[in-house]
């Protein structure tokens, strides 16, 4: 048995106006065919497709792209056409396939292409023809679209967050290979909610989100059923139809499958108000929180600048306020290409006028600071980091502000929340008194470190304020933008 794999993942904000271009997926890694398997063996879904086949003697893995970049702007024009190229090319140069794990993020968009994700579904379905069973993984945040469900025979979604990766691989491809053995013809229902909700209830191991996707794996037990996927949407994609969505594949049930995907459109309904309440701390707040911590390291994450939600990590927002305070040692990274540029043409020891953040993103204003250029440095980064095995910072300054070190990069990367970037760059977090991540959900590498870990209400792309965002396309009303008493009064 011959199975492809096509691995493309990127989560777009519609905010961050810098576009995602190909170089941004080389920066995780950008593979093709037998390069698939040499760079990402316990990596990623890709890693869980190869674990699974590879326990299976009579099946032959077909890798095809793998192609990954961080939460950014919307994919650029040229990158969208190389992967309708290579995804083409690649699919006919594999031969006859007896199934295929598609594995997409399911909220990416482009200039001119609000469904992404949809439309290399729908070419992947053209390419094979309609008698092989395509299996699609998702994230969970993805932007569940009719053209998805109508391209594929079933579907799967990351049943934690944190997300686990090669959870999701390894399910995914199980279920590929049960419906090629077993001859199941399934059958997938869904539906879509008119609900949108920020991103601070969104970790699974707590209410509400806990309720929601316990309920979902409970569904799964159920006979008859084969997959159960709930999506609570990324909120920071501007698209028509963007919303919550659920996805009930059932062997070959579609009464079943509709009862069960209603039931859970339902659940999360009569939870919409609990989804929407915000733990972030205004800044200043936040700050003497972490003035009266008990020793040791607190972790402050700027939830409007989160790169992991696709902000451009320029925000100078948390570093002028800490700088303000005086309080450190405060370890914060930032992107700024001009700024590491000035720096390595200054060279290491030097002291110069820098203008920091604001660079990328018109959310923000460059912060004028005097630093001292401690280290420079540059190229890909080895991390063990659960979504590739190695980034591309580009190049890098670590620069001295009075109580902060700065840690400048030309790309995005992982906005800081591995410890091992800094240790990269011979500064251990754990003796720190600060430290800035740029995320709002992915914890788990600080918090073993951390004695305290607040989040801070900060401005940018990924806000949790989604009411002060210039939304253009979605479709109105949607909660909690506009009031709605009942989600069937309006269908999405
Ligand atoms: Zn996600």
């Amino acid at each position: 048995m011959r199975l492809g794999l096509v691995h493309v993942a990127q989560e777009t904000n519609s905010f961050n106006p810098t576009p995602t271009e190909l170089a941004d997926f080389q920066a995780f890694g950008l593979y093709e065919g037998l390069q698939i398997p040499q760079r990402l063996a316990g990596v990623s879904e890709v890693g869980g497709f190869l674990e699974v086949v590879a326990e299976e003697s009579d099946v032959v893995p077909v890798p095809i792209l793998r192609a990954y970049a961080a939460a950014g702007g919307p994919l650029g024009a040229e990158a969208l056409d190389w992967f309708e190229t290579r995804i083409r090319a690649g699919l006919a140069a594999a031969g006859p396939l007896d199934g295929l794990a598609l594995q997409l993020h399911g909220a990416c968009a482009a200039e001119g292409e609000p469904d992404v994700d949809g439309g290399i579904a729908a070419l992947c379905r053209w390419v094979v023809g309609p008698a092989v069973p395509i299996v699609l993984s998702l994230d969970h945040h993805a932007d569940l679209t009719p053209r998805m469900v109508a391209s594929v025979d079933a579907i799967v979604a990351h049943r934690t967050q944190p997300h686990d990766l090669l959870d999701t691989g390894r399910v995914a491809t199980r279920l590929l290979l049960r419906i090629l053995r077993e001859r199941r013809k399934p059958v997938i229902a869904f539906e879509k909610l008119p609900l949108l909700a920020h991103q601070e209830q969104f970790l699974t191991d707590r209410p509400p989100l806990k309720i929601w996707f316990d309920r979902a794996r409970a569904l799964e037990r159920e006979p008859g059923v084969l997959a159960v996927a709930t999506f609570p949407v990324q909120p920071w994609l501007d698209v028509p139809g963007l919303g919550w969505a659920v996805a009930v594949t059932t062997e070959g049930d579609r009464p079943l499958a509709e009862r069960l995907a209603n039931e859970l459109a339902d659940l999360a309904w009569s939870l919409r108000e609990a989804f929407q309440r915000r733990e972030s701390l205004p800044v200043e707040e936040a700050l003497a929180r972490a003035d009266a911590a008990p020793p040791g390291l607190v972790v402050l994450s700027d939830t409007g600048d989160t790169v992991i939600g696709g902000a451009a990590g320029d925000s100078p927002v948390l570093l002028e306020a800490i700088r303000a305070r005086g309080i450190g040692p405060a370890l914060v990274p930032i992107v700024a290409p001009a700024a590491v540029a000035a720096a390595h043409a200054a060279g290491e020891g030097a002291r110069l006028r820098l203008d920091l953040g604001g660079e990328l993103c018109p959310f923000f204003r460059p912060v004028p600071v005097e630093a001292g250029v401690r280290r420079l440095g540059e190229g890909v980064l080895r991390l063990p980091f659960h979504w590739a095995s190695e980034v591309d910072h580009g190049r890098v300054a670590l620069l001295e502000l009075g109580s902060a070190l700065v840690l400048a990069t030309e790309r995005r990367g992982v906005g800081g929340i591995v410890p091992e970037l800094w240790r990269a760059y011979g500064v251990e977090p754990a003796e720190a008194r600060l430290a800035v991540v740029k995320t709002a959900s992915n914890f788990q590498y600080f918090r073993p470190i951390a004695v305290e870990l607040l989040r801070v209400d900060t401005p940018g792309p990924a806000t949790s304020h989604l009411e002060l965002l210039p939304w253009k396309h979605i479709d109105r009303p949607s909660f909690p933008l506009d009031p709605i008493e009942d989600r069937r009064s309006v269908p999405r």
